[in-house]
């Protein structure tokens, strides 16, 4: 494979050098921390008052985890260490698991940004001759803004299509010849139906690849969207406090997705005990930013669980490879005392092929106990009105999950299209119990 490289001086920087520079960019990020109210009083109490209290990068371990409580409470600008003259934007995460942070970024901010967000797109094989249909928010969310100026950035013709409005996405594609393009793997599948139901020839498009991201998806997914749309799909991984996308991404190889060591250091840590797993094991993300400077984060706990691969990858590059994340430590369900991840389900229904492009997950109260339904949609060859093969498609679910998380569920067929789907990111989670019980 000719693998392309956007700064092969820094893709394929031997593990030495990247060290040294991410020492000196750490000292440079202490500079900036300290001059925000939130760090130099935290900085302070782990002893570090100046960049000469860090003399290598184990140093790094003595500034405690950075939590998304704290940037709450250092909301708006207790995390700022730029004049705010200075800021020239601000994103937002998506709120997700409750109020949203907000990030702000200088001139110079942005431009790295785009740089890493380059490398990303550059390194699937994509460049100039490219026309990248961005079918993601735009806003204060950063997935649609982020790719925008990758896209930007190596030359690609970019269409700001922004989410949902599939009949609008598809005269796009048509109009333009669209060969990229970047949604959500909820939205990719959507859009999948969406042709499907509205006689969009697959031969009357020129797409070859997609980015995906934004939300959690299995190897299965990724395989389904590949086959229906005939396409290359690279996993793009990213979350607002650390800019956006561009953290880490996919290249040609599909194994796992580069985190850019020159512009963040990464450590995986038990959940529980904080402390570091063994090179390879799962744990939490933990993510400090070296690529901004108006809002230095150190030690931030993603929740994001994942793990790193130990082995270089074939494409040369040098920045360590993250296995794909299967969900969020406070993602995990817990039904009738067993623990359950939905990634765990999403696995086992999507590799089925009579399962359609949707699914929800819905957890509720039944007298004491926990109940767990799977509603699914099929695909549309098969007949609703046909019972006997879809009690049979049912029975096989059931039995497929009860081994794979030792629960039985109920499970709802439903018709092709017809479960909800969100702009945004997929809520594939609806926990309907009480919450204070
Ligand atoms: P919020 O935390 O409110 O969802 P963001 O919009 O910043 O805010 O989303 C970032 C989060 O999205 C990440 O922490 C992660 O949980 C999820 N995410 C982003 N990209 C991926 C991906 N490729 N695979 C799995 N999860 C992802
Ligand atoms: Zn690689």
């Amino acid at each position: 494979m000719n693998f392309q490289y956007w700064q092969p001086e820094i893709e394929k920087m031997p593990r030495g050098d990247l060290e040294s520079l991410q020492l000196q960019k750490l000292k440079a990020a202490i500079v900036n921390a300290l001059r925000t109210t939130f760090y130099k009083e935290r900085l302070a109490k782990a002893g570090i008052t100046s960049a000469d209290d860090i003399k290598t990068l184990s140093d790094l371990k003595r500034i405690p985890f950075t939590t998304k409580n704290d940037l709450r409470d250092g909301f708006p600008y207790g995390f700022l260490s730029i004049p705010k003259d200075d800021v020239v934007r601000l994103h937002a995460s998506s709120g997700t698991t409750g109020i949203p942070t907000t990030i702000y970024f200088s001139r110079d901010d942005i431009k790295r940004w785009a740089t890493y967000m380059a490398r990303c797109i550059y390194g699937t094989g994509c460049g100039r001759s490219d026309v990248f249909q961005n079918m993601i928010s735009y806003g204060l969310f950063t997935g649609g803004l982020g790719l925008h100026q990758g896209g930007e950035e190596v030359g690609m013709l970019v269409i700001p299509a922004g989410a949902g409005n599939t009949a609008r996405q598809f005269k796009l594609m048509q109009d333009f010849g669209t060969t990229v393009i970047h949604a959500t793997p909820s939205f990719l599948l959507h859009v999948e139906s969406k042709m499907r139901e509205a006689g969009v020839k697959r031969e009357t498009l020129s797409i070859k690849c997609a980015f995906a991201g934004a939300e959690p998806y299995s190897e299965d997914t990724r395989k389904r969207i590949e086959g229906l749309l005939k396409i290359d799909v690279y996993n793009s991984y990213g979350l607002s406090e650390m800019n956006g996308p561009g953290v880490a991404f996919e290249c040609q190889c599909k194994e796992g997705m580069h985190i850019w060591e020159d512009g963040y250091i990464a450590e995986i840590v038990n959940p529980d005990t904080l402390e570091p797993v063994k090179d390879g094991e799962r744990g939490e993300l933990i993510l400090t930013i070296l690529c901004r400077e108006a809002t230095p984060l150190f030690r931030y706990r993603t929740r994001d669980l994942t793990s790193f691969y130990t082995e270089p990858c074939a494409c040369g590059r040098t920045h360590r490879r993250i296995r794909r994340i299967t969900g969020r430590s406070d993602d995990m369900l817990i039904i009738n005392g067993v623990n359950v991840f939905p990634s765990q389900i999403e696995e086992v229904i999507m590799g089925m092929k009579e399962v359609g492009n949707n699914y929800l997950i819905v957890v509720e109260k039944d007298g004491a106990l926990d109940k767990l339904t799977v509603k699914t949609e099929i695909m549309p060859d098969i007949f609703m009105d046909d019972s006997r093969p879809l009690n049979a498609l049912k029975d096989k679910i059931k039995a497929t999950l009860q081994a794979s998380i030792s629960i039985s569920p109920r499970v709802e067929l439903h018709e092709s299209g017809s479960l909800p789907v969100p702009e945004g990111k997929a809520v594939r989670v609806q926990d309907l119990r009480p919450k204070d019980v």
